[in-house]
């Protein structure tokens, strides 16, 4: 009997088991990331984490809906309620329209993910694609007076909800109103709040705001918190399964999202588990755009940077990443890196040595307790450094039948082969790198034989075969193109 999936909720601060709202239907929300510079390799490592528990989830047969925003308007400078839009302050340093911007980081963002084997949300929305549904929020918050009017601007009103909805701002966080308004400080523009704690749901343009919007309040740009509020339940519904994002994002964000859904839609809690990734850091300090302690993934697979003595490649560093638990912190150093390498390495090789296995008539391996166990490490909160030390007890057993101290029966030698890659393939999103080199390497081989045949087929006049090799190869996308130095072939899709 396997267990059930638990998973490590931060608003009840427990392990719960995971019953989705809707089975086998799960809706899971993860704020994106403010497309204003590269992504680093900080946050690489939470959407990786979330990538994780993306794929375990389909694993387990649920039918997940995953949508991952783009910040890409309202995000203002320290995370505050004041100061430039963190978009249009880059735009202005480059001398580009903000959506240059947007559009450049958002395409280093996706091409970034994809060397690092993650797969796409179903839905990535963007704020400024959702304008519209955002003034429409803010206008039913002031419809049920839990916002006010200040010089243009909206704000949240944090005291009337409190007083309607039992102390609820802070819960998630675990912080009292009073800490945080003796934290706050005394910032320009505060003055327009009625108290330090509210929060901006729309703010007024100044006339050199650049990204701006016609509202019921004038011209204006949206809170950061809104966009979330707003995307998570026009595609997930009021109540949805999971909202997941970086540790750091549980307050102010995730607090004032939690306060605009229950402000909006009721006491209902909009979010039944709220998962939170540990942040990665880099000589013992997080890595922070704001703060340039960061190393681009770039990088670190070029091997051009001062902090590293080499370079290296996507997997090893996704490998490395879920060496540790999502929920921990996890620092990034060379003698880490060469670990993983080694290790994910020595994974590799036996990901390819279990199919050459023969199968014997006895087991003197049980194969179905190691399952079991495998699936016990990622039940529990997603596990996997435990389950790639069960990996690794997989990789010994693999030796020892090769070397023919250990037997496995065919149902056996089965079950470790197809369990042992999908572990490793599909559930932590690894590949075998060097194994798309060989096939790279395979596919220049086979086309240039095609090429050669071709060329003698053109000297005996064999028209016909001539051009069946090349129509063949168009219909495969490989066009080739004679010139004077002879032919070459490209891709093209
Ligand atoms: P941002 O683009 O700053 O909004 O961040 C995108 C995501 O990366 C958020 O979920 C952050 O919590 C997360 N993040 C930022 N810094 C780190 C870090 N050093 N380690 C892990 N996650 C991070
Ligand atoms: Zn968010």
């Amino acid at each position: 009997m396997k267990d059930s999936l638990k998973v490590y909720n931060t608003l009840t601060r427990k392990k719960e088991i995971f019953e989705p709202l809707h089975a086998p239907f799960v809706g899971m929300y993860v704020c994106g990331p403010t497309v204003y510079s590269e992504v680093h390799l900080g946050n690489s490592r939470t959407f990786i984490s979330f990538d994780i528990i993306y794929r375990y989830l389909m694993h387990l047969k649920y039918k997940v809906r995953y949508v991952r925003n783009i910040t890409d308007a309202g995000h203002l400078e320290n995370d505050a309620d004041q100061g430039e839009d963190k978009i249009s302050k880059k735009a202005r340093l480059d001398e580009l329209e903000p959506m240059e911007i947007v559009q450049k980081y958002t395409l280093d963002f996706h091409h970034v993910l994809q060397l690092f084997n993650n797969l796409p949300p179903n839905i990535e929305p963007t704020a400024t694609g959702h304008i519209i549904e955002q003034i429409s929020m803010v206008e039913a918050i002031l419809k049920k007076n839990l916002a006010y009017e200040s010089n243009g601007s909206i704000y949240f009103d944090v005291d009337a909800f409190n007083q309607e909805f039992d102390n609820d701002y802070g819960k998630l966080s675990g912080r009292n109103i009073e800490e945080l308004i003796s934290n706050t400080r005394d910032l320009d523009g505060q003055g327009e709040k009625r108290n330090p704690a509210d929060f901006a749901l729309w703010k007024k343009a100044s006339p050199e705001h650049i990204m701006r919007w016609k509202s019921p309040w004038g011209d204006g740009f949206p809170g950061w918190h809104m966009e979330c509020s707003v995307m998570s339940s026009k595609y997930l519904g009021k109540q949805f399964d999971i909202h997941g994002g970086g540790m750091d994002l549980k307050f102010p964000h995730h607090e004032c999202e939690i306060a605009q859904n229950k402000a909006t839609y009721g006491k209902k809690d909009p979010v039944k588990y709220w998962l939170h990734a540990n942040m990665l850091t880099l000589n013992g300090q997080k890595m922070s755009k704001s703060t340039g302690n960061t190393l681009l993934p770039n990088e670190l697979f070029s091997g051009e940077n001062d902090k590293l003595s080499r370079a290296f490649s996507p997997m090893v560093v996704r490998f490395f990443m879920l060496q540790a638990h999502y929920r921990s912190t996890l620092d990034l150093s060379d003698s880490a890196l060469l670990a993983a390498e080694k290790g994910f390495a020595k994974l590799m090789a036996a990901s390819e040595l279990v199919d050459k296995l023969k199968p014997k008539s006895e087991s003197s391996v049980d194969i179905e307790a190691w399952i079991n166990k495998c699936y016990s490490a990622m039940n529990d909160d997603f596990n996997t450094p435990i389950l790639i030390a069960h990996l690794f007890d997989a990789v010994k057993i693999i030796n020892s039948v090769q070397a023919n101290l250990e037997s496995l029966n065919t149902s056996d030698l089965e079950k470790l082969q197809s369990k042992f890659k999908s572990f490793i393939f599909d559930i932590l999103g690894l590949k075998n790198e060097e194994q798309k080199e060989g096939n790279d390497a395979l596919l220049n081989g086979v086309i240039n034989t095609l090429i050669e045949l071709r060329q003698q087929a053109k000297l005996k006049k064999d028209w016909a075969s001539a051009d069946l090799i090349r129509i063949e190869l168009a219909k495969l996308h490989v066009v080739l193109k004679d010139t004077k130095e002879g032919t070459t072939w490209t891709l093209e899709k």
